[in-house]
């Protein structure tokens, strides 16, 4: 499932904050860049996931470093920020939740939960980081949006709303931050095969694949080998844009 692309970026002297990096896609966004010789501090939430991920990734000895986060919430962002022990040249942006209804059943609290952590800890991380950010001009700021802010959906009325505003933010990163040496980019992601996806029936998936132009749905590892192209030397030309990585899905 999913052709396997192997880029071989060199990220040897790179250090990495991926957020939400120890589950789902944010997990092989930390594991390719790790296979890349990186070092990588995973920004997560819950211990159980950091649990699981340090079992999986212990190859990677002290290369991986994780950090207990809440990226909806500034002073725990702040505070992680504070005690990184090293300075970086990329942030990945992956840290995300949906709470779907449709319009009209959405609570305050639904809207608000999503544009918390969707939004505003984008917006916290990208903020608390800058001045952790090596005197460098290599610097990379990557954030996971999403295809459903480029044309909404039905019962995300919150989700897009956050994805939309992440796409508005890396822009104006791209314009304020160019000369610093930064690029700002943002992958937007269309249908994944995630678990949560692999326990759909079989009909309910292909009905959704059926309407991608691939035929399929998309792997963790090829969200994952996208930010690993923004993130390189070689990307370094590309500022401001919005990466589809959906099969066709928006043409
Ligand atoms: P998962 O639910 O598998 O993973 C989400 C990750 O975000 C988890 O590691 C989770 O941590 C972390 N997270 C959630 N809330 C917080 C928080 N407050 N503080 C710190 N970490 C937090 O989702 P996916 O891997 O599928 O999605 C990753 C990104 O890709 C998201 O931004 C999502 O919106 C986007 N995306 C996904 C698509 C898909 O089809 N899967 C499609 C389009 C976009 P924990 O384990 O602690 O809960």
């Amino acid at each position: 499932m999913g052709a396997q692309i192997n880029l071989k970026f060199d990220f040897k002297d790179s250090n990495v904050v991926v957020t939400g990096g120890a589950r789902g896609i944010g997990l092989q966004i930390t594991r390719l860049f790790l296979e890349a010789g990186a070092k990588v501090a995973v920004w997560e939430y819950s211990p159980e996931s950091i649990e699981v991920a340090r079992l999986e990734l212990a190859s990677f000895g002290e290369r991986v470093y994780f950090q207990q986060v809440d990226v909806s919430t500034w002073s725990s962002v702040e505070a992680a920020a504070q005690s990184l022990p090293f300075a970086v040249e990329i942030l990945v942006n992956n840290a995300g939740i949906t709470r779907d209804k449709s319009f009209g059943k959405m609570s305050v609290e639904d809207f608000q939960a999503v544009i918390d952590t969707n939004l505003n800890g984008v917006f916290y991380c990208t903020k608390a980081l800058l001045p952790k950010f090596a005197d460098t001009q290599f610097k990379r700021i990557i954030s996971i949006a999403s295809v459903v802010a480029l044309y909404g959906n039905f019962g995300q009325t919150n989700y897009v709303a956050s994805k939309a505003g992440v796409i508005g933010m890396t822009k104006t990163w791209a314009r304020e931050l160019a000369r610093k040496g930064f690029t700002a980019n943002a992958v937007a992601p269309g249908f994944i095969m995630t678990p949560m996806v692999e326990a759909m029936p079989l009909e309910a998936r292909n009905s959704v694949s059926d309407k991608v132009p691939a035929g399929r749905f998309g792997t963790p590892s090829e969200i994952a080998n996208a930010c690993l192209f923004l993130a390189s030397r070689e990307a370094s030309y590309i500022n401001g844009a919005v990466i589809s990585v959906d099969g066709g899905l928006v043409v």
